[in-house]
């Protein structure tokens, strides 16, 4: 295994250093002062959009369907030659962002979590008009996912969310929680169930566009931290959706696949929220390093102990994330990796913010220091997409050659 990092992907994650040190870092110090999300019509979503950030990996119409290539059909086989190792390049952008403020770093425009089950379920149609927007933006635009619901959050196979057929469209009812990005969202990709009798066999998921008549009460959720983007619940009142929104079509509802569709992204995008833990773990120990040498703190040998082992632990957990990414940068399974990084590189960052929280004593408990925003914004890479709790149980499992549930 190869975890070089070219270096040209060096040089983008240096990109992102003059960005998180100028924009990043001060709009999330800021967000959390004032407690509220960087608002969508903020500057630094056009200056990220002129950046060429927020763009989707969907390459635009194929020839296949007898239409015009796109510009970006070059770039796309570019890309596909240069595929090895795409899993990688994104999982250390992800980390370095974060090391500046993964809260600002959610906020950015692009298709959001849905975009993965969107490329790998949806028919052409629902790719051209969902993500093509989304090729080389116009405008800031976000999209989002909804999957958790007040009382469907690790039983993912509970939600109560109903689809029904009414004619040629789908109506939705239920709530949906904590949502990132949902309420200035283009679409939000809305799992919900054709039966809850089926369990995760009758989940489908539906495309919902913002102004979809029945989708309505947004909330944005006050967060402990990460308070730079939104996390929204909101409300499916009777939300007509058409029948061509349902992801993958009439055809995909007959295999039954819904649940598997939203797995599948949870472990692509698993080792990448474990990456950016690691983000987080190695500013709250940089900020602590500095923070002990500036108090004279170095002198004592507990001190320097616990400092290694936190340097020590980012490290592995990195390693851990890498190894999931070179995984799927060769296309071989790895979902027992995931797991393990998701589980892993939370609590390593945790008690690496919570190491900087002993360290600055009442400094940290003021809240005077960033470490004590660093300590808030980690705790939540426990909790999104699968706690680490449920990870554990998934591997002991696994272990033990028990299928998972
Ligand atoms: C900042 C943030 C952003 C989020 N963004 C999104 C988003 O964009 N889209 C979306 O759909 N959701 C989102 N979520 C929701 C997130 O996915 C859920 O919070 C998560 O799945 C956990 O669900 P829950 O909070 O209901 O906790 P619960 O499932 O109620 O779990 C509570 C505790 O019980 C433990 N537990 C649960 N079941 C078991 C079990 N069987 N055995 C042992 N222990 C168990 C859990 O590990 C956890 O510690 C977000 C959440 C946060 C905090």
């Amino acid at each position: 295994m190869d975890f070089s990092i070219a270096p040209s992907t060096l040089k983008r994650i240096q990109r992102f250093d003059k960005l998180g040190r100028e924009h990043m870092r001060p709009l999330g110090l800021e967000a959390d002062r004032l407690g509220r999300p960087t608002p969508p019509e903020h500057p630094y979503f056009e200056k990220l959009v002129a950046m060429g950030f927020g763009r989707t990996r969907y390459r635009g119409p194929t020839a296949s369907k007898g239409k015009k290539k796109t510009v970006v059909d070059s770039q796309q086989k570019k890309a596909d030659e240069k595929k090895i190792g795409r899993s990688r390049t994104s999982l250390l952008v992800s980390e370095q962002m974060s090391y500046w403020d993964r809260g600002v770093s959610v906020s950015g425009p692009g298709p959001g979590l849905g975009e993965g089950a969107i490329i790998s379920m949806g028919t052409e149609e629902q790719k051209e008009r969902y993500l093509s927007p989304f090729i080389e933006l116009d405008k800031p635009r976000w999209g989002a996912f909804a999957m958790t619901e007040p009382a469907a959050g690790s039983d993912v196979a509970g939600i109560q969310t109903r689809a029904v057929k009414d004619g040629n469209d789908w109506i939705l009812i239920g709530n949906k929680s904590f949502s990132g990005n949902s309420s200035r969202a283009d679409f939000i990709l809305v799992w919900a169930t054709v039966d809850t009798k089926l369990g995760r066999d009758g989940h489908r998921a539906f495309i919902v566009e913002r102004g979809f008549p029945g989708l309505q009460d947004f909330h944005i959720e006050k967060k402990m931290g990460l308070k730079a983007y939104e996390s929204t619940s909101f409300r499916l009142e009777e939300c007509r959706v058409p029948g061509e929104n349902l992801l993958g079509g009439e055809s995909y509802y007959e295999t039954r696949q819904g649940f598997k569709g939203a797995m599948a992204t949870f472990n692509a995008t698993r080792p990448l929220i474990a990456a950016m833990a690691v983000g987080i773990g190695r500013s709250a120990l940089d900020e602590s390093l500095a923070f002990a040498r500036e108090n004279q703190m170095f002198d004592d040998p507990r001190v320097r102990d616990r400092l290694e082992r936190v340097a020590r632990k980012m490290r592995m957990a990195r390693l851990l994330c890498l190894k999931a990414a070179w995984l799927t940068d060769h296309q071989l399974p790895n979902i027992v990796e995931a797991s393990m990084s998701k589980a892993f590189a939370p609590t390593a960052a945790f008690e690496a913010a919570s190491l900087g929280m002993e360290l600055l004593g009442l400094a940290g408990a003021r809240g005077e220091h960033i470490v004590e925003k660093l300590f808030r914004d980690v705790k939540a890479m426990d909790i999104v997409e699968g706690t680490g709790q449920i990870q554990r149980i998934a591997m002991a499992r696994k272990l033990v050659n028990l299928p998972n549930k």
